[in-house]
Order: C-alpha cells, then sequence, then structure tokens
C-alpha cells in the first residue's frame, strides 16, 4: 500500500527527542523555547509562540482578533475545515468568500468588497452572511485567508484594504511553510500567522502548531491563553484569563526543532516528487495537474493533488486506485457543504461554485518526501489507466 503521505525522520530527529527523554524535561522545556527563536528568526518576525496544534494556533489568533458572540470572519470555503472551526469556537460567523478557481485560494477582488460592505455596512452587507445568521449583531473582526497546497493567497491588495478598515488579517499558513511571494514568507503580513505540523504537512512535531506575530501584546496572550491564562514569569500561579492548555510538549518541539532545521533540504525533496508527478501526468488526458507558482512566487509542496475532468467519477477513480494500493483523498470537500455547517447556516449547493467544483474534481495522491521513482511511476501509471476509461 502506498500511504497518502509519510514522514522524512532522521537520525538526527532522533537523536533530539532522545535527549529529550534523557534529560527528564518533557514539558515547557529549552525546546520549545529554541523552536521558537529559531523559527522567528529564520521569517524574520518578532515572535513565535509554539502550541500543541494548528487548530490551537488558529483558535489562540481568532481570540486575539477579539471574535466574540456573533462577530464576522471573513475566510475560504475551500480548505481544511479548522481554518472555519477556529472562529466558531469563540461563537464568530464565517463569512465565506469563493475561490479563484485557478489559485485555489480566496478571491482578492471578492474579498475585498466584502470586507468594504460588511466594515462600512454597504446596502445588502447582510446577504453576505449565512442565511441564518443575518439578523445577527456582530461586527467584521478579521479576515483569515488560507495559503493553500503550499502557494500563498493573493492579499498583498487585502491587506491595504482591511489596514484601511482596521481590520485583523490572521493567515492560515499550515500548508505553506516556506512558501513567498514577492519575497514575502506565507505568514509575514497578516497580524498573526497559524502553522500546523500534523505529520502530513512540510515539517512534522506529530501534533503541534507555531504562532508567527510581530504584535508584541498577542505574543504575549498567546503564551498567557496557552497556559491555562496565566502569563508569562508568573511564577505565582494567578490566572488571569479563560485559557486553554494548548502548550506543546517537549519531544514534539524537539522533533520540529530538527525538522525546522533542515527545512530547505525537506522542501527539495517534495518538490523532485511534484516535479516528476508533473512531468508524467501533464501527458494524461483528463488531468490537470496542479501548477507550480507563476514568477515570484514559490510553491513549498503539501499534499499533491490534481484536478480531473468534469466528466470523470472521481469516486471511482479513487476507488479503482485503493485496489491497486495507492491511497487518495478527496482535498477538499468545501467546508460549506460539509454537514454540520450546511444545517447550521442553511448552506445550500452553488453558493460558492468555484469551490464546489473543485471539491468535485480534486484529487490528491500520494505525497511523501521520499517516493521513489518507481512508486511515482506506477501511481501514474494506475491514474492514466483509470481516467483513460472516461477519456471521450
Ligand atoms: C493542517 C491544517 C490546519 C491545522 O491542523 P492541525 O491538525 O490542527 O495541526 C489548519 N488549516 C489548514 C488549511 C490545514 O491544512
Amino acid at each position: 500500500m502506498i500511504p497518502l503521505s509519510s514522514p522524512d525522520i532522521n537520525e538526527d530527529d532522533i537523536r533530539l527527542v532522545n535527549d529529550v527523554l534523557r534529560s527528564g524535561y518533557l514539558a515547557s522545556g529549552p525546546m520549545t523555547e529554541q523552536f521558537e527563536k529559531e523559527f522567528a528568526e529564520r521569517f524574520g518576525a518578532r515572535h513565535a509562540v509554539a502550541v500543541s496544534s494548528g487548530t490551537a494556533a488558529l483558535h489562540l489568533a481568532i481570540i486575539a482578533a477579539g471574535v466574540s458572540d456573533g462577530d464576522f470572519v471573513i475566510t475560504s470555503p475551500y480548505s481544511f475545515v479548522a481554518s472555519a472551526n477556529a472562529i466558531l469556537y469563540e461563537r464568530g460567523i464565517p463569512v465565506f468568500i469563493d475561490i479563484d478557481p485557478e489559485t485555489l485560494t480566496i478571491d482578492p477582488g471578492k474579498t475585498i468588497e466584502a470586507l468594504r460592505d460588511l466594515a462600512q455596512r454597504r446596502s445588502g452587507w447582510r446577504t453576505l452572511l449565512p442565511r441564518s445568521a443575518r439578523d445577527s449583531s456582530g461586527v467584521l473582526r478579521a479576515v483569515l485567508p488560507v495559503h493553500l497546497f503550499g502557494r500563498t493567497a493573493e492579499i498583498r491588495e487585502v491587506m491595504d484594504a482591511a489596514r484601511e478598515e482596521g481590520i485583523a488579517v490572521i493567515e492560515d499558513a499550515c500548508e505553506a511553510i516556506g512558501a513567498s511571494s514577492d519575497g514575502v514568507y506565507a505568514g509575514r503580513w497578516g497580524d498573526a500567522a497559524a502553522f500546523g505540523f500534523y505529520p502530513n504537512k512540510q515539517i512534522t512535531t506529530g501534533e503541534g502548531g507555531m504562532l508567527l506575530t510581530d504584535r508584541d501584546g498577542w505574543a504575549d496572550l498567546f503564551a498567557c491563553l496557552r497556559n491555562q491564562g496565566r502569563s508569562r514569569h508568573n511564577e505565582k500561579l494567578r490566572y488571569e484569563r479563560l485559557g486553554f492548555n494548548y502548550r506543546i510538549d517537549e519531544m514534539s518541539a524537539a522533533l520540529g526543532l530538527a525538522q525546522f532545521r533542515r527545512l530547505d533540504a525537506l522542501l527539495l525533496k517534495r518538490k523532485r516528487v511534484a516535479d516528476r508527478y508533473t512531468a508524467l501526468l501533464s501527458a494524461v488526458d483528463g488531468v490537470t495537474p496542479l501548477p507550480d507558482a507563476p514568477a515570484g512566487r514559490t510553491r513549498t509542496w503539501f499534499l499533491y493533488t490534481i484536478r480531473l475532468a468534469p466528466e470523470i467519477d472521481r469516486d471511482a477513480v479513487m476507488d479503482g486506485l485503493a485496489a491497486r494500493g495507492i491511497m487518495t483523498r478527496p482535498y477538499f470537500w468545501p467546508i460549506h457543504l460539509q454537514p454540520f455547517y450546511a444545517e447550521r447556516y442553511g448552506f445550500v449547493e452553488n453558493d460558492f461554485p468555484a469551490a464546489e467544483a473543485a471539491g468535485r474534481t480534486m484529487l490528491a495522491l500520494p505525497m511523501s518526501p521520499n517516493l521513489s521513482d518507481s512508486e511515482i511511476e506506477y501511481v501514474c501509471a494506475a491514474v492514466a489507466e483509470q481516467v483513460s476509461a472516461y477519456a471521450a
């Protein structure tokens, strides 16, 4: 069986995790601090705060943006469900804006329109809200763009509009560590950015995440909220806020640090796999590989996703590949049509056509840094064989 992903773990990774186990410091120790320090330095940020998952990172950023009962956050419906869930944790309301069908990330023009409509309450602004939340008394607190599949969302102009309107921007960079646009790294535009280190991501800690911010107050708040609401250096055990246990443990931080130190090498390994896939699949009728980033942008490969022609039965292709020992997944089914969201907010089909079209046609193939040439060839041959049944 070729799994959808498997991490690259080397002897240095294992040694650093072993050092932690031998040290007796299993939580809240020096590995976490070192991981944060090197992460912030590499991306030129004032602060990095490590947490227990990418979802936890998003949740804390939502709190920092002041999201509370009925407040609005603009985001993409074509993402992993966590990016919208984080809004709901604080009883905020997700305002989905459809994606650009080419980049698969939030459409910047529509996002800016919605941002101004909601911030200035221009006529018709309530129609942007989900059907069952149109009487909400909240206000727009944040825009949460998602850098999807290792590619930065086009948010330069969105940032300008958000600054003008005084709205916070939280970047979901969980899938795009190291990706850049005109020399700016994913996670360096907004007020804060969330990174995730689940084992299928470009670097892993097992479970873990990181917040990046230049705002001193937000960094202090993140450190406080991840530790049950106790501020940094408060040894007297006074809890000033309602916090969480969102700490990362030292074994995870050590693994993350070791992986992060070879980020460039890990990204190159993924690029080799992606380039090989693209070379082999470009010639297959009915298959469109995810393009590499255009000039001035870099994509850091996360999943390797392909777009199937609309007439191809994607689920049948998945079954056929599974029968040949190849694991694939339909990334992503749009968030607004997930049963929980559709029921709670009254979303229906055709609300966000571009996200839905992507949801019906995108397929993630196995993507691991150490996938061999023969495995890639085997997958591509199987994809071509499955798809040819539907070719005109
Ligand atoms: C992975 C991911 C997250 C966070 O995931 P965790 O499993 O909580 O670390 C958030 N958003 C997106 C888009 C992701 O892909």
